[in-house]
């Protein structure tokens, strides 16, 4: 259910300081302590939950939800926010660094300068798209 040494377990049971937006029996959400821009808010499951496979559909789906909601307050509140962006960390490998999971969801303004950076070229040519696809369908038949 919980992690002892969990920052966002104990930000779920009120343990730790956060300032929160929403909290119901799946899910809370809170703004980030190191927001990347005016508006970066985390949604999290209520369970402690490491990774995305881990994830309780009707966890996930609330998650998903709620984070529309907070989309929408971004664009409709004060804040005005041109876009957002919705960000999910699954693993070290893709910037994961609190293993609690959660969805940013990230208020977006024309020219802020945030993006993803690909250091070194992407090779294209060397990505079979039909193979990769054939595998992919293989797990998931
Ligand atoms: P990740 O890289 O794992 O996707 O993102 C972790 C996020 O959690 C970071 O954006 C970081 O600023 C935020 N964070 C880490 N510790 C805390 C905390 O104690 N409180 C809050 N509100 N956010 C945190
Ligand atoms: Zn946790």
């Amino acid at each position: 259910m919980r992690h002892k040494d969990c920052i966002f377990c104990q930000i779920v049971h009120k343990e730790a300081n956060a300032f929160y937006i929403h909290q119901d029996d799946l899910v809370t959400a809170f703004m980030d302590i190191h927001p990347i821009n005016p508006g970066h808010v985390l949604v999290i499951p209520n369970v402690h939950t490491p990774d995305l496979a881990g994830l309780e559909a009707a966890c996930g789906a609330r998650i998903f939800t709620v984070g529309q909601r907070i989309a929408a307050a971004l664009r409709g509140s004060e804040l005005r926010a041109d876009g957002v962006n919705f960000l999910l960390a699954d693993g070290a490998a893709a910037g994961q660094e609190v293993f609690h999971l959660h969805l940013h969801v990230l208020a977006r303004y024309e020219g802020d300068g945030f993006g993803f950076r690909r250091s070194g070229q992407i090779q294209r040519e060397k990505q079979d798209l039909e193979g990769i696809a054939g595998m992919l369908r293989s797990v998931l038949e």
